[in-house]
C-alpha cells in the first residue's frame, strides 16, 4: 500500500483511494474505525467495506457520478465494520488522474452523533405530534362535553319551566292555581297599600253546577269550566289576576280598582256569562266582591268578606253580584 502523508493518516476522517474500485490506500483513521489491520484492505475491492445496500448505491449512484461529474458530494452510506456492525458515514469523493491512472479519493465522516441527533429530533417530533394529537383529541372531547352540558342545561331550563307551569297553573283550565294566586294577592295588597291604590277581589261561583255534571256528565262539566275560564280571562285586563279558586269557583284580583268600578266589572261579567250561548244549557254565575279598606286590610279579610258576599248572592237567588260593604247595610235576615 502507498504510504500516506503523516497528517492525512491520522486526520479526523476516513480516507481511501481506489482505482476501478480497487483500494490503493486507506488511512489509519479509517482502518481503526472499521477494525482492520494496516494494509489488510490493500488490493481489495471497495465492496469489501460496504454492506449490501451501500454496494448497490455505490454502483448505481456513486460510480456514475464520478464518471459523469468527477465527484460525489455529501452522499450518505453505511460502512461495514469488521465485527459485523454498520456505521453511517457522510461521503465525499473526487476522481482525478494520478500517476497515469484514474484514481478516486474518498473521505468518510462518521455520523454516529448526527444519526443520534436525528433520532432524538425524530423522537422529539413524534412526541410533539403525539402531544398535539392528544390535545386535539382533548379539545374535541371538551367541545363535545360542553355541547352535552349546554343541551342538558337547555333540557333543565325546559323541565324547570314545565315544573313551574305544573306548580303554578291549574291543569284543567290553564288559569293560575290557588297557590300562586294567594302569593300574588299578598304581593299586590302590599303594593296597593304602599302606593295607596285601590284593589278589589271578585269571588265567582257557577250556579247549580252540580246539575251540569249530573245531567250531561263530568266531561261536559269540565268543558263548561274551561269555557268559563276563557270568558273570565278574555274579559279581564292583562294586569288582573284570574285564577281557579277550586271546583267551580274562580277569583279575579282587580288592580287599581275601587268598589264602584269592581261592581261594574262584576256586573258585566255576570251579564256576559248569562247571555253566552252555551252548548247544552245556559248557566249563570254568582259573584261576591270585596275591596281593600281600613277594616279589610289583608288577604284573609279580603277573601273571607268576598266569600260572605258571594254567599249573600246565592241567598239572593243567584245570578247576581254583591259587595261585602253592603252586607251590614242590607242584612238579609
Ligand atoms: P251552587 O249554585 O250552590 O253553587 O250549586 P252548585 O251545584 O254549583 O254547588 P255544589 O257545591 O253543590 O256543587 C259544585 C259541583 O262542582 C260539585 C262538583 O262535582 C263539581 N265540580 C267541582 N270541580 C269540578 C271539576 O273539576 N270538573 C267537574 N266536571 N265538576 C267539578
Ligand atoms: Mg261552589
Ligand atoms: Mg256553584
Amino acid at each position: 500500500m502507498e504510504p500516506i502523508d503523516g497528517l492525512l493518516d491520522t486526520a479526523p476522517c476516513g480516507f481511501l483511494s481506489t482505482t476501478s474500485g480497487i483500494i490503493l490506500v486507506a488511512n489509519t483513521t479509517l482502518l481503526e474505525l472499521l477494525g482492520h489491520e494496516p494494509s489488510s484492505l490493500h488490493g481489495r475491492h471497495i465492496e469489501a467495506i460496504l454492506p449490501m445496500i451501500s454496494r448497490l448505491l455505490y454502483h448505481t449512484h456513486l460510480v456514475p457520478l464520478l464518471v459523469m461529474q468527477g465527484r460525489v458530494q455529501e452522499a450518505v452510506l453505511s460502512l461495514q465494520l469488521r465485527r459485523g456492525n454498520h456505521i453511517p458515514v457522510l461521503v465525499n469523493a473526487v476522481r482525478r488522474e494520478r500517476g497515469g491512472q484514474m484514481v478516486d479519493d474518498w473521505v468518510f465522516m462518521p455520523m454516529h452523533l448526527r444519526t443520534q441527533y436525528e433520532d432524538e429530533i425524530l423522537r422529539a417530533k413524534k412526541a410533539a405530534d403525539e402531544a398535539t394529537r392528544l390535545q386535539v383529541q382533548a379539545n374535541a372531547a371538551l367541545k363535545e362535553a360542553r355541547a352535552a352540558l349546554e343541551s342538558k342545561q337547555a333540557e333543565l331550563v325546559e323541565a324547570n319551566a314545565r315544573l313551574e307551569a305544573l306548580a303554578t297553573l291549574d291543569g284543567l283550565t290553564g288559569l293560575k292555581n290557588r297557590r300562586i294566586f294567594q302569593e300574588q294577592l299578598v304581593f299586590q295588597i302590599a303594593l296597593a297599600k304602599r302606593t295607596a291604590s285601590p284593589l278589589s277581589v271578585l269571588l265567582i261561583d257557577v250556579d247549580h253546577f252540580k246539575r251540569i255534571n249530573d245531567t250531561f256528565g263530568h266531561l261536559t262539566g269540565d268543558r263548561y269550566l274551561q269555557a268559563m275560564a276563557t270568558i273570565l280571562q278574555q274579559h279581564s285586563r292583562d294586569v288582573d289576576i284570574v285564577a281557579r279558586y277550586g271546583g267551580e269557583e274562580f277569583v279575579i284580583v282587580l288592580l287599581n280598582t275601587n268598589q264602584i268600578d269592581a261592581m261594574s266589572v262584576a256586573e258585566k261579567l255576570r251579564g256576559t256569562v248569562e247571555t253566552e250561548s252555551w252548548p247544552m244549557t245556559a248557566i249563570t254565575i254568582s259573584i261576591g266582591v270585596s275591596t281593600l279598606s281600613q277594616d279589610v286590610h289583608d288577604e284573609t279579610r279580603l277573601l273571607s268578606s268576598a266569600d260572605q258576599a258571594l254567599y249573600r248572592s246565592k241567598e239572593r237567588g243567584r245570578n247576581c253580584v254583591t259587595h261585602a260593604c253592603d252586607l251590614k247595610r242590607d242584612p238579609l235576615r
